[in-house]
């Protein structure tokens, strides 16, 4: 333990302080008032007129002065970086060079009964000192954060020796406190410490040595600053704790001091006014605000532990030193009655319950027009990562479904290009800013040159895109007619899920909407022209001509059915023959899928008119565009204008940026290329002996395994399920699996899933 922590404070006189001032630093003072302290003197000193002149601060005999030094070069250190800080800055000793860099320049020792003492002078800061919290405003509250967070990252670039010390207000060493347990004479509080400690060493130790640590002030407190009328910090003074310790802790003292007398709800809001504060300079890492209630409990415990040891000992009065025990205290109670969990989410950071009961919620709350969960037992998803991932039970599945996180979940370039232009602005295009034209720039220099797609519209959704993507085919064809596949899904829209076969159900099919067969390669079925031409041909005898024909590139809905180019190709001229525009939807088949290209159209071959991008554009965060030449914009743009409030924000455009940055740096199409064929061969390996399984087909990482019938397919998804492993199933019969996995999807998953579908082929075909 620091030793200044094992003796009692100085016991200057005022009389004699007045002396030591002028002896000193030539302050010609008239009164000294004792300011109370823990370890040292600290000294007002006033002129005739009662009007202070400065600071006088004695220091305990005990102290290094090596710590001293510290205390002043840090001070210095940190003014610099942040000149508008309000910090008590040492005077130099008269007759120092006023340039002065040397630490020692700023005391003067003298020389008593029980030992030497070194005497600082400081600027008395203007405000009002030891500020009760419980009257600071929310507003004041908050900008406490802030200046907390603007003292550690003033100090981040800070060593000195001294600070490598063990201080035991550093809530870090708050287990030695343990040792002073038997000073508590309060019952209750000595119960209180013992449970707060026992936390401390499960929750905190292990995780202590991984959290960011510097050169801390480690005692930012009410009672280590001035604030004015308003409650906003005015002066922070006493760097006398300082040490090299987690920066978490600083926050952690400050909310133990701010959180005082606040209790229940109002404790809990408190923290997260302060805290949000703290965030608008620097943003907590997850680890630090889970921790955050434990770490606030500490220091609440050191508080008490201290205090009454000290005035135990009687190194202080113990009116003074255990003032704070009371609140404090009150302060664990309520954190021990919330639970460490609770206390932590209620803090602000992230903590998945247990998910009994959430999809009863779910059910009550989110309507019965919504899809069903996917599983008899829906999975609980808290967390993921590439192609894993994690349940709030904590089991870890392999998703061999999931294609918006394209470049897997949670990929650090995305998410943190997300944080990070979050933290900047986000706003609208009615301004100008790089990120949204940079990306359109990039997405038309992806299209191939010869279709003349050069402009771009933002919007929110796959739905959004291809809506709009009809609105720009009206417009520009004057035709209102619509062609898709037989079992299609383009969106959630009015006019999307007029497009979409799949979602018709019960509903009549639309007037204006045609569908065709596309071709079926394993029966030989649709596999000409004329299940098209015909389609066509029915519309003209409904009065409709085509505005647009519209083409998932990978046939998803359809059970990643085939067309191949030749096919492809007939289907696009005949959709221009009669006037119509070709919508390429790459919502799913976009961003690589088919490994052999970045779009689905340029893999069947195709040069459409208008190309929709969505679902993995953003990775998961919800980011769609409309690509088409400019004539088509310009004939749209004559009848109306085009605005989207989100579309195209510069956090959404960073997010598509980083996701086409990772497709580039990763290699990702190359690897999907290989990955899918090899993943293809493995499931034809496995899948060989069990006759339920009819096709497996697909490109890329858009695989379709047909099965016999649609309950086979719904077994082999459950049982996949159980083991591990995440499909879906698609197709007009709903009997081909769908295996559309992040593109992160790896070779080493590749054992993964065969092996947990080959011992679920087995188990079907043993019932
Ligand atoms: N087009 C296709 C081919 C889709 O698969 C989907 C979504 N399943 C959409 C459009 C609609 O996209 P969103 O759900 O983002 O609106």
């Amino acid at each position: 333990m620091d030793r200044v922590l094992a003796v009692a404070r100085p016991a200057f006189d005022a009389a004699s302080v007045v002396d030591i001032a002028r002896r000193t630093f030539d302050v010609d003072a008239a009164a000294a008032r004792d300011l109370g302290s823990e370890r040292d003197q600290t000294f007002l000193l006033l002129d005739d007129d009662d009007a202070p002149l400065a600071v006088l601060k004695l220091s305990n005999a005990a102290e290094d002065p090596a710590t001293l030094d510290m205390e002043a070069l840090a001070v210095l250190h940190a003014q610099r970086v942040d000149p508008s800080l309000p910090l008590a800055i040492p005077w130099l000793v008269p007759g120092a060079h006023r340039d002065s860099g040397d630490p020692a320049d700023r005391r003067v020792a003298i020389d008593a009964a029980d030992g030497r003492h070194h005497i600082r002078t400081y600027p008395n800061l203007p405000g009002h000192d030891r500020i009760d919290a419980i009257t600071l405003s929310d507003a004041a509250l908050a900008g406490w954060g802030a200046m907390a967070a603007r003292v550690g990252r003033a100090l981040r670039g800070f060593f000195h020796p001294a600070a490598q010390r063990t201080m035991l207000w550093d809530v870090q060493h708050a287990g030695r406190t343990r040792e002073l347990l038997e000073a508590i004479r309060d019952q209750r509080h000595r119960a209180l410490v013992e449970a707060v400690l026992d936390r401390f060493d499960a929750a905190v130790v292990p995780v202590l040595p991984t959290l960011r640590a510097q050169v801390i002030h480690t005692d930012l407190t009410t009672d280590n600053a001035l604030a004015d009328d308003d409650g906003n910090v005015s002066g922070i003074v006493d760097f006398g704790d300082m040490s090299y310790s987690p920066l978490i802790v600083d926050l952690a003292s400050l909310l133990d001091s701010l959180l005082n007398d606040r209790i229940d709800d109002e404790l809990f809001r408190t923290a997260r006014l302060v805290i949000s504060g703290y965030e608008t300079i620097t943003p907590l890492e997850p680890v630090e605000l889970r921790l955050l209630p434990d770490l606030v409990a500490a220091r609440a415990a050191v508080t008490i532990a201290i205090s009454s040891w000290r005035s135990g000992q009687g190194f202080e009065d113990a009116t003074f030193a255990e003032r704070y025990n009371g609140p404090v205290a009150r302060t664990i109670e309520t954190l021990l009655d919330v639970g460490w969990d609770e206390a932590a989410r209620r803090f602000g950071a992230t903590v998945e319950r247990p998910s009994r009961g959430l999809a009863v919620r779910r059910e009550a709350v989110i309507g019965p027009a919504m899809e069903p969960l996917t599983y008899d037992d829906p999975i609980h998803v808290v967390a993921a990562s590439g192609a894993w991932m994690t349940g709030a039970d904590g089991r870890r599945y392999l998703d061999a479904y999931n294609n918006v996180p394209c470049v897997g979940h949670g990929h650090p370039r995305v998410t943190e290009a997300i944080a990070r232009q979050s933290r900047l602005v986000n706003t609208n295009m009615r301004y100008l800013y790089e990120s949204a034209i940079e990306l359109a720039e990039r997405l038309i220099a992806t299209m191939p040159p010869a279709a003349g797609l050069d402009t771009v519209m933002f919007v929110n959704s796959g739905s959004e895109a291809n809506d709009m993507a009809w609105r720009l085919a009206t417009t520009f064809t004057g035709n209102r007619g619509a062609l898709c596949t037989a079992f299609a899904y383009h969106g959630v829209t009015d006019a999307t899920a007029a497009l979409s076969p799949e979602s018709w159900q019960a509903v009549r099919p639309p007037d204006h909407v045609e569908t065709w067969e596309p071709p079926d390669r394993l029966r030989e079925l649709h596999v000409n022209g004329k299940p098209f031409a015909d389609a066509v041909a029915r519309l003209a005898t409904r009065g409709y001509a085509p505005a647009a024909t519209i083409l998932d590139g990978v046939l998803t809905s359809d059970g990643y059915l085939e067309p191949g180019q030749a096919l492809a190709g007939e289907w696009l001229d005949a959709t221009h023959a009669a006037g119509a525009l070709w919508i390429a939807d790459e919502v799913q088949g976009g961003h690589g899928r088919t490994g052999h290209h970045m779009w689905s159209f340029q893999h069947l071959g195709l040069l459409p008119d208008v190309v929709t991008i969505g679902k993995p554009m953003g990775n998961g965060h919800p980011v769609g565009a409309v690509v088409t030449r400019r004539e088509i914009a310009a004939r749209f743009g004559d009848e109306t204008v085009f605005f989207s409030t989100f579309g195209g924000n510069p956090v959404s455009a960073v997010a598509a940026l980083a996701v086409l940055d990772v497709l580039d740096d990763e290699r990702v199409l190359a690897r999907v290329v290989r990955v899918g064929d090899a993943l293809r061969a493995a499931i034809r390996e496995v899948v060989r002996p069990y006759p339920a399984v009819i096709d497996v087909r697909g490109v890329g990482l858009a695989i379709g395994v047909e099965v016999a019938d649609r309950a086979t397919a719904a077994a082999i998804k459950e049982g996949l399920r159980e083991r591990g492993v995440l499909i879906g199933t698609a197709g007009r019969e709903g009997n081909v699996l769908k295996v559309r996995p992040p593109l992160a999807f790896s070779d080493a998953d590749i054992p993964v899933f065969v092996d947990a579908l080959a011992s679920t082929l087995g188990s079907i075909a043993a019932r």
